[in-house]
């Protein structure tokens, strides 16, 4: 992704309210039996927000970074893409793998592997939750081996780890929501900041450009949308992108309040911080789905925007810390789980 500023609009979003009813029944075998009785009144509306298991997290954040940088067309991101597809699908979940033929700005032509599982595919009322998976081909931040690969550990990696957990905590749960966990490709792939070629406008998110193209479902509509993105290192703040706020300004609320009232207002700061050209700035401007962008923000970096490690061999799984996937992992099963009024 990039930092630039650009003309934005307001999109407002549509409310619609979904209810569950839960019944418990209980055995208390000292008591005469009662007749059964079913609550019927709608005020309790939320299940049990599962523990985020951020070792698991972890572990997923480790497993792409052993396949070796995930650059399209490598041998690494095909059998990524393969390890991926095959966990969300060991959680019940049905995936799409769309392919999708993208130019670079280097004038590579790549296949673009967005892939997409759906909980509740039937299910009208959703939200999107995503996060690129593919590595940067190049460490062009960085001061050695500027023309290598990087990790991507923190930069690709935990984003979909954190999606991979919070699939499997999807199982066997009944949300009366859909949920779409799209990972996106092409993200990565932009066009250097000293590029000798002359400036192109929206080198980078090609996977998402393509996506927003041709969704995966016809007139697809998600009530809102959260992308991750560099959500994995240690000491990571997040600070409220400045397109997200232009674009979704109640998203944004809705995960910074889920945050705070579950401990992790020390990671999801109430104040803004740059204004990115990352997936959400697509997605927004192609599909009209109010999204926002969870991503590190650090005012004190040499970029003044992104932490140092960013686009440098530095991101890699020395920097990732559980707290921080702790922090983003259980915040989005605190929205998912518990503000099911969309
Ligand atoms: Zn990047």
């Amino acid at each position: 992704m990039k930092s630039k500023p650009f003309l934005s609009t307001n999109v407002a979003f549509c409310i619609l309210h979904s209810a569950f009813l839960i019944f418990f029944s209980s055995c208390e075998c000292n008591k005469p039996k009662q007749p059964e009785t079913v609550n019927t009144k709608p005020e309790t509306l939320t299940l049990p927000v599962p523990n985020f298991n951020a070792d698991s997290a972890y572990e997923f954040t480790a497993a792409q970074v052993a396949f070796g940088p995930r650059v399209p067309g490598t041998p690494a991101h095909a059998k990524c893409a393969d390890y991926l597809v095959a966990k969300l699908k060991s959680y019940g979940l049905p995936v799409i793998m769309q392919h999708g033929e993208v130019k670079t700005f280097d004038n590579k032509r790549l296949v673009a592997k967005n892939i997409i599982a759906q909980y509740n595919p039937d299910t009208k009322q959703r939200i999107l939750l995503c996060s690129h998976w593919d590595s940067r081909p190049f460490a062009d931040q960085d001061t050695a081996r500027k023309n290598e690969p990087i990790d991507a550990a923190s930069d690709g990696a935990s984003g979909v780890a954190i999606l991979l957990e919070m699939a499997r905590d999807l199982q066997n749960t009944k949300l009366g929501i859909g949920i779409d966990i799209i990972f996106l490709d092409v993200e990565d792939w932009g066009q250097q900041e000293d590029s000798k070629l002359p400036i192109m406008k929206d080198s980078y998110c090609l996977g998402t450009q393509y996506w927003a193209e041709h969704p995966h479902v016809p007139n697809y509509f998600a009530s809102y949308g959260i992308l991750l993105d560099m959500v994995g290192a240690k000491g990571a703040k997040f600070y409220q992108e400045r397109n997200s706020l232009s674009y979704a300004n109640d998203v944004v609320k809705r995960v910074w309040d889920a945050a705070a009232h579950i401990g992790y207002s020390d990671y999801f700061v109430y104040l803004p911080g740059g204004e990115l050209i990352d997936d959400h700035y697509y997605i927004n401007n192609m599909t009209h789905i109010p999204t926002i962008d969870i991503i590190q923000y650090d005012a004190n970096s040499r970029s003044r925007v992104f932490p140092d490690y960013w686009h440098t061999h530095d991101d890699n799984m020395s920097i990732i810390d559980k707290n921080t996937l702790k922090a983003v992992g259980q915040t989005l099963l605190q929205v998912a789980f518990t503000d099911v009024n969309l």
